[in-house]
């Protein structure tokens, strides 16, 4: 899915939880509060029932006290004042000890004859009573009570009264006025309000002033007009608080709008009442509904804060989740990746160790082949030279052939000292023709045989014999320089002697077509070098070709195999030499080997 639609999901999921949550809460503390109120208003009601109760019956019994009746017996209308101090006192005394606000006697005819506040200015004494239905209900015989604000004192008091009997007749009445305010020292819930009503819904008590004196439900015009005749509570105008019709549909709320007209305005109470029979009261409880807002808001702050956490932990889960994943799919990948890498790489080793070995081989192959071009160019170069042999050989065999006929001829002449001369002859030339044979042989010895220590002078005019016919018979001039024996060098003497004619060989091939044609070769030496330089006064060679002549089969002539100059190379590089060319001052090649000088003696 989008994100934006997970977004607003979430915000959706959120906001329905929300007003869940803030229904719940509002439902639990809506019946917290009423519990607590109930509760309270339950307590209240009780205590005050056990207080009331204390007086209730109080009447009755002071109503035997004889001494009551005295100045209700006087002869003449009105109590004898001078009767009256002492019941006063009694009331006085009883009052104070009873914790009664007032105790006071009324006479028949409802007027006051003794009251406990007979001193005070307020004094019930010469008040009359006979509208008070407190007193109507004790002079007909049963015990009253009664709420009513003070007809004098206009302090709100609970009236007992009882009948005094003279003769099985009541006579007067003893009334005791119970102080409300005992309510406040028992109340103590600040954030609870609370009003006592009487059984038309009258509130005469109440912790909130503004509802003092006027009725829970609206009253009907007699109910007041009754009320203000009874001055019960003065002359209140008992504006309604509420609307509904009838007091129990108002009790059988949880919660009213109940009037504040102090603040010209209704607040929302949760509502709990207390009946209390035996006064014909009702206590109300009302705790404002605003603290349960207070806590739905609460709630639902705290709700976002969590779901807000829960969404951020959830999100950051399932992004680690993700990540987690996406790693692990990386590292699959990457192990995929190095075996892959790893079989490539393996592949690649056996490929470089079978090229390698393929390598080896043709090292091997090329060494062989190596060894057999150089056989093959040995041989070639043998049978030319073989042609020069042959010749050389063939002259001095002709002319000892020669030597001995006529040898044979001075025998039969019998000139026996000329035979002798053509024996000599003949002994010289065989010995020349050994020579000649003993050269050739040089070229049947295998390298690994020759010792290292060669005398560079000896190997040069060994080359310079084997192709001297070959330089007589092109008018070839031959120029030598000083070759001193004391020039050892660290070289095969076979092969150092085969590089030398390589060389001369080159030299004369290529000085067929020169005009006063020479060919020089040159031998010096420095405490660890030795140079020998052949050179001719030929065509030379070009830049191209002096960078060609040494790889193999390099060659200008039309029978040539272009092997001579590389094998050359090899040989005197394998003694750690060089063998290079350069242009001969004054036209022609010049080829230039260097070779390490022997410090060893030559033996
Ligand atoms: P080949 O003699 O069989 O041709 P070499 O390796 O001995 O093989 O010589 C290679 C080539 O070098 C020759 O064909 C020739 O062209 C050139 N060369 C060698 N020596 C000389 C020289 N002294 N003067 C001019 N060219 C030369």
């Amino acid at each position: 899915m989008h994100k934006s639609k997970w977004l607003v999901l979430i915000i959706a999921i959120g906001l329905a939880l929300s007003v869940l949550i803030s229904q719940l809460t509002y439902q639990q503390v809506k019946q917290h509060l009423a519990d607590k109120v109930t509760l309270d208003v339950d307590q209240l009601g009780q205590k005050l029932d056990a207080q009331l109760n204390r007086y209730s019956k109080l009447p009755e019994v002071l109503a035997n006290d004889p001494r009551l009746l005295r100045p209700l017996l006087a002869d003449t209308p009105h109590p004898v004042a001078a009767q009256l101090p002492s019941t006063n006192h009694l009331l006085q005394q009883w009052s104070k000890t009873l914790g009664a606000d007032t105790i006071y006697l009324i006479d028949a005819q409802g007027m006051t004859v003794a009251a406990s506040n007979w001193q005070q200015p307020d004094s019930f004494v010469g008040q009359n009573y006979a509208y008070r239905p407190y007193f109507r209900d004790a002079i007909s015989g049963k015990p009253g009570q009664y709420f009513a604000l003070g007809a004098s004192s206009d302090k709100r008091g609970y009236y007992f009264s009882a009948p005094l009997y003279y003769q099985q007749q009541a006579i007067g009445v003893i009334a005791i006025k119970v102080d409300l305010s005992l309510i406040e020292d028992i109340w103590q819930y600040k954030e609870i309000e609370y009003a006592i009503a009487d059984q038309l819904g009258v509130v005469f008590y109440s912790s909130e002033n503004s509802w003092l004196y006027r009725s829970l439900i609206p009253l009907e015009e007699n109910q007041k007009q009754q009320i203000l005749a009874s001055r019960q509570y003065g002359s209140a105008k008992l504006d309604p608080l509420t609307q509904y019709s009838n007091l129990s549909e108002f009790n059988q709320r949880e919660t009213s709008d109940i009037k504040l007209p102090s603040q010209n305005r209704s607040d929302t109470y949760v509502v709990a009442s207390h009946d209390m029979a035996q006064a014909g009261w009702a206590i109300y409880g009302f705790s404002p509904i605003k603290a349960a807002y207070q806590y739905v808001i609460q709630a639902v702050l705290m709700f976002i804060v969590f779901y807000s956490l829960l969404c951020l932990a959830i999100t950051s889960w399932w992004q680690t989740l993700k990540a987690q994943k996406a790693l692990a799919q990386l590292n699959d990948r990457l192990e995929q990746l190095v075996i892959q890498r790893t079989n490539n790489l393996l592949e690649t080793n056996q490929q470089l160790r079978d090229t390698i070995e393929q390598y080896e081989r043709t090292q091997a192959e090329l060494k062989q082949t190596q060894s057999e071009l150089v056989q093959a160019a040995k041989l070639a170069m043998l049978g030319e030279l073989s042609a020069s042999i042959n010749h050389e050989i063939n002259q001095p065999l002709a002319a000892m052939r020669t030597y001995a006929e006529n040898s044979r001829k001075l025998l039969q002449k019998e000139r026996y000292q000329a035979v002798a001369g053509n024996i000599d002859e003949i002994i010289n030339l065989n010995q020349m023709v050994a020579d000649i044979i003993a050269r050739f042989k040089v070229f049947a010895r295998k390298a690994n045989e020759a010792h290292n220590h060669t005398v560079a002078a000896d190997s040069i005019r060994s080359a310079i014999s084997l192709l001297r016919n070959r330089l007589i018979k092109q008018g070839v001039i031959l120029r030598v320089g000083e070759l001193s024996p004391d020039i050892i060098i660290n070289a095969d003497a076979v092969q150092f002697e085969q590089v030398i004619i390589n060389l001369l060989h080159n030299a004369i091939q290529a000085l067929t077509s020169a005009h006063q044609p020479q060919v020089g070769i040159v031998l010096e030496a420095s405490e660890k070098w030795v140079e020998i330089r052949v050179w001719d006064n030929g065509p030379g060679l070009d830049d191209d070709q002096k960078k060609r002549i040494f790889t193999p089969f390099f060659t200008t002539k039309h029978d040539g195999l272009g092997l001579g100059l590389t094998i050359s190379r090899r040989i005197i590089e394998a003694f750690s030499g060089s063998l290079g060319v350069i242009d001969h001052p004054g036209g022609g090649a010049e080829f230039v080997i260097k070779l390490p000088r022997s410090t060893e003696d030559n033996q």
